[in-house]
């Protein structure tokens, strides 16, 4: 979980409740169609941070967002058909942030029910991992909002935006933005959430792990393996294709460009990758996973 922000202000401009958000939404937009720079900002009635984030009470949020989608002028806020635009981009990127007393109330009702489970199973995905530095889907900063944007930019240019000029708008909205993309897996470390589910685990209340992650984490945090699936593999295993042997290793296996490759096919119907040697689909579920690397017995790695 994120650490909770209780100094946040609300960014209505004309926001009448000055005290700090507690339960509040969270939204990036992207700060201008044109070359990421706005003369109208003075105009906006929504007080962007640098970066295209904001953060309102969800009443505001709310009354924002119904002005920014409503066909004719209402209420005494007027909006720039700028800044409508900008509002329907953050709303992919939505996000709401409950009270730290409905929290506490929830992690308390939580807490009686691991009490009182004798078979508890988790099932987690990217959101417990996006503190440790990988990107999630929905969020802010996720893989399919980052697309959306990227579409809703296009559309309004009516011209094709490439993810690098909309990496390279964000920058310039904001110089000291660190653009994370791609932390390297083997600089990732379990979060918080990893680290309380080990605890559990060690203190005898989880029972089973299920995930989506393919990031290792809770392996890493030391769940063992007997006590997890992961649903979409993990980036350090590799398997004979031969004998089954799993090899544990302390980098990244699937750095190859064999993938790229047959992706590129799927999508194109051709490549421009070289395709190399290893670049043969795996025998046991047809995809192209090979890394390159070979078993003792020879067998194929992947
Ligand atoms: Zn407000
Ligand atoms: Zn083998
Ligand atoms: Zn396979």
């Amino acid at each position: 979980m994120e650490a909770l922000k209780t100094s946040l202000k609300c960014c209505l401009k004309d926001c009448s409740d000055s005290s700090a958000l507690d339960q509040h939404v969270a939204v990036k937009t992207v700060l201008s169609i044109e070359n990421g720079k706005s003369s109208l900002k003075s105009k906006f009635m929504v007080r962007w941070k640098t970066n295209g984030e904001a953060e309102f009470h969800k009443a505001c949020w709310d009354q924002i967002y119904l002005l920014a989608r409503a066909r004719t002028k209402q209420g005494i806020i007027s909006l720039t058909k700028e800044e409508k635009a900008m509002i329907k981009i953050a709303a992919e990127s939505a996000e709401m942030f409950d009270s730290f007393q409905h929290i506490k109330h929830a992690a308390g009702t939580a807490a009686s029910w691991i009490r009182d489970s004798n078979q508890l199973v988790v099932f987690t995905g990217a959101g417990i991992s996006t503190s440790a530095g990988i990107g999630d889907y929905r969020g802010k900063a996720g893989k399919w909002t980052e697309e959306d944007q990227i579409h809703a930019m296009a559309a309004e240019s009516k011209e094709p935006v490439s993810k690098k000029a909309k990496l390279d708008a964000d920058a310039e909205n904001d110089s000291t933005c660190d653009l994370e993309e791609g932390v390297p897996y083997e600089k990732l470390r379990p979060t918080y959430t990893h680290e309380a589910l080990k605890k559990l685990h060690k203190d005898g209340y989880l029972k089973y792990v299920i995930s989506q992650n393919g990031d290792g984490l809770h392996r890493l945090s030391g769940i063992s393996a007997k006590d997890i699936s992961e649903l979409h593999g993990n980036v350090f295993i590799e398997t004979c294709e031969k004998c089954k042997k799993i090899f544990e290793r302390p980098y990244y296996v699937l750095d190859d460009e064999s993938s790229q490759y047959y992706e590129e096919i799927e999508d194109f119907g051709k490549s421009h990758v070289k395709k190399k040697k290893y670049a043969k689909k795996c025998t046991l579920c047809g995809l192209s996973h090979r890394t390159g690397r070979r078993c003792d017995d020879k067998g194929p790695l992947g």
